[in-house]
């Protein structure tokens, strides 16, 4: 059986797959939380029931989504460390970056792929810009 995820309300790993009939389902017995009910013809056997219960109480599409968003932005607000000829460490797109050097100056400068960042100051990382101020009113 897969391992069971937290309880998504409580928190707890106190979850147990219940197998009643033809139905399983995860339930959380810190708290009562219930996965939706599993159903399967009763030729499955108890492990394969449970298999389908535990599947169904670790679907998290919104929590999965949120926690893309999160690794999403996190990645999207930190210095990325930049090494000359080594392409693993370019910015992904031709486009205006903060960058800094090994004097901790801090510029915006154009990356391109064809002839990499236009300044000679020994860029050793970059950052995304944030997105520009809106004025109140629009
Ligand atoms: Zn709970």
């Amino acid at each position: 059986m897969s391992e069971l995820k937290a309880c998504p309300f409580c928190g707890t790993n106190k979850i147990e797959i219940e197998v009643e009939g033809n139905f399983s389902w995860g339930e959380c017995h810190v708290c009562g939380a219930t996965s939706e009910a599993h159903r399967q013809y009763s030729d499955f056997n108890i492990e394969q029931r449970k298999e389908g219960a535990s599947e169904k109480w670790n679907t998290r599409p919104i929590e999965d989504a949120l926690r893309s968003e999160v690794t999403k932005l996190t990645d999207q607000r930190r210095w990325h460390q930049y090494t000359e000829g080594d392409k693993s460490t370019y910015p992904p797109f031709e486009d205006w970056y903060l960058v800094t050097n090994e004097n901790d100056d801090l510029l915006q400068e154009f990356f391109s792929f064809e002839v990499g960042w236009k300044t000679n100051k020994n860029i050793i990382g970059w950052a995304y810009q944030p997105e520009p101020v809106e004025s109140e009113g629009e």
